[in-house]
């Protein structure tokens, strides 16, 4: 810790206050816990339409997506991040929802590029665009663009690292998870 405000926080937030001893110790673990997941988070490959080619890209050697220890997956299963790019139809809606539930907890979800976020060029008469993809899942970080750059793609990540690097013990065990399938004649 840098300092002592920061360290007395840090005990705050620990499930267990007043035992000094267990609190610094859990914070420990904590703390590690934290690190050893924002070090090693592993996205699902979902890709909807063009913001994917964007994403694509980070995979190859030219950024290099693997130095952040983000390994694609192609199974939820094995995944606890998911970056939604691209449009989201009110088809794909309840696959997405599906893919979502089938990871493990703790997991995150970036909403990359305009689509996702609020249905972009579609969110004014169409009947097929779901117009925010926080109407299904919640959502961690919102990266708009159309499309963002792998190097957006690279900064929502680091923003994501930091937030999983604060992350307590309750926020990190009771992560809210609203889901929500569609109501598929209201998108
Ligand atoms: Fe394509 Fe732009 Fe929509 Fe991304 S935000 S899916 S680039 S139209």
């Amino acid at each position: 810790y840098e300092n002592k405000e920061e360290f007395l926080n840090s005990v705050a937030r620990l499930p267990f206050q007043g035992d000094a001893s267990n609190s610094i110790f859990l914070a420990s673990i904590g703390d590690f816990s934290n690190w050893s997941r924002l070090a090693s988070l592993w996205p699902l490959l979902y890709g909807t339409s063009c913001c994917f080619i964007e994403f694509a890209s980070l995979i190859g050697s030219r950024f290099d997506f693997d130095r952040y220890g983000l390994v694609p997956r192609s199974s939820p299963r094995q995944a606890d991040l998911i970056v939604t790019a691209g449009t989201i139809t009110m088809k794909m809606a309840p696959s997405l929802v599906r893919l979502y539930e089938q990871m493990p907890e703790p997991k995150y979800v970036i909403a990359m590029g305009a689509c996702t976020i609020t249905g972009g060029m579609f969110s004014t008469d169409s009947y097929s665009t779901v117009r925010g993809v926080d109407k299904l899942i919640p959502v961690d970080i919102h990266l708009p663009g159309c499309p963002p750059k792998p190097e957006a793609i690279i900064d929502a990540v680091t923003k994501l690292r930091k937030k999983i690097a604060q992350e307590s013990f309750e926020e990190r065990t009771f992560r809210p998870t609203r889901t929500k399938y569609p109501n598929l004649s209201s998108p």
